[in-house]
C-alpha cells in the first residue's frame, strides 16, 4: 500500500513516515496543499492522511480535499488535526475525508484505522483470499500454504498484497516499485525480480507468474 502524508510540521511528520515505512508500506511526504495535489493526481495513493493547516491557510486542507474530490478522485482520506470542535470534523466529513485523528496520536493507532480505511475502501475484496492451498488474511497480515504460516517480510507481504488483490493483471516493474517502494528505486532496478524470487522460494514458484517482458502478475481463476 503507497500513502501520501501531508503535514507541514515536520516533528509529526517525519515519526509518522517513518513508522508507516517500518511496517511496510510505500509512503511519500508533501509539505503544502499544492504539493499534496500535485502528488495525489500523479500517483497511485491507497489513502491519503491530510493536516487541516497548511502553509496555503488554517483549513487548507479542507480545500485540498473538496479540490480532489470535485476532481473525481475518491481515494481514502483520514484528516490529521489538532482541533477537535465538532464542527471542525463535521467540516472534514463534508469536505470529503473519511477519517478523522486528533493530535497528539497514537502511531499504532494511526497505521490499524489506515489499513481500515483502506479495506472499507475496497470493501469488494475479501478479507480472506484462498487460492489453491494458499491463504492470506488482509486484516491480520499472515500467509500459510499448505496450512503452514510462511513468515514474510513487511515489503515481501506488499508486494504480494498488489498483485493478489488484482489476479491475472500484469503489473510491470515500474507499476510495483510505485506501489511498494513509493518509486524510491528506479525502473532499471532489480528489486522487484529480488523480492519476486523471494516470494516464490517462499510460496512455491506458482505465486507469481512472470509476462516476458512486460512484468509479474497473481495467477487468475480458482
Ligand atoms: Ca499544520
Amino acid at each position: 500500500m503507497r500513502f501520501l502524508v501531508v503535514e507541514d510540521e515536520l516533528d509529526i511528520r517525519r515519526p509518522l513516515v517513518a513508522s508507516l515505512r517500518e511496517a511496510g508500506f510505500a509512503v511519500d511526504e508533501a509539505e503544502s496543499a499544492t504539493e499534496a495535489h500535485e502528488l495525489a493526481v500523479n500517483f497511485p495513493f491507497d489513502a491519503l492522511m491530510v493536516d487541516v493547516g497548511l502553509p496555503e491557510g488554517p483549513l487548507a486542507g479542507f480545500s485540498l480535499v473538496r479540490q480532489l474530490r470535485s476532481e473525481g478522485h475518491i481515494v481514502p482520506v483520514m484528516f490529521l488535526t489538532a482541533r477537535d470542535a465538532v464542527e471542525d470534523r463535521i467540516t472534514g466529513l463534508d469536505a470529503g475525508g473519511d477519517d478523522y485523528m486528533i493530535k497528539p496520536f497514537h502511531l499504532g493507532e494511526v497505521q490499524a484505522r489506515l489499513r481500515a480505511l483502506v479495506r472499507r475502501g475496497r470493501a469488494e475484496i475479501q478479507s480472506t483470499r484462498i487460492w489453491h492451498d494458499l491463504e492470506f488474511d488482509w486484516t491480520s497480515r499472515a500467509v500459510s500454504r499448505s496450512g503452514q504460516r510462511v513468515a514474510l517480510t513487511a515489503k515481501e507481504y506488499s508486494l504480494l498484497e498488489v498483485l493478489a488483490s488484482h489476479p491475472g493483471r500484469v503489473f510491470t516493474r515500474e507499476e510495483l516499485i510505485d506501489r511498494v517502494w513509493d518509486g524510491r528505486f528506479d525502473a532499471e532496478s532489480n528489486v522487484v525480480d529480488t523480492y519476486v524470487r523471494n516470494l516464490r522460494r517462499k510460496l512455491g514458484d506458482d505465486v507469481v507468474q512472470t509476462m516476458r517482458g512486460v512484468g509479474y502478475s497473481f495467477p487468475a481463476g480458482e
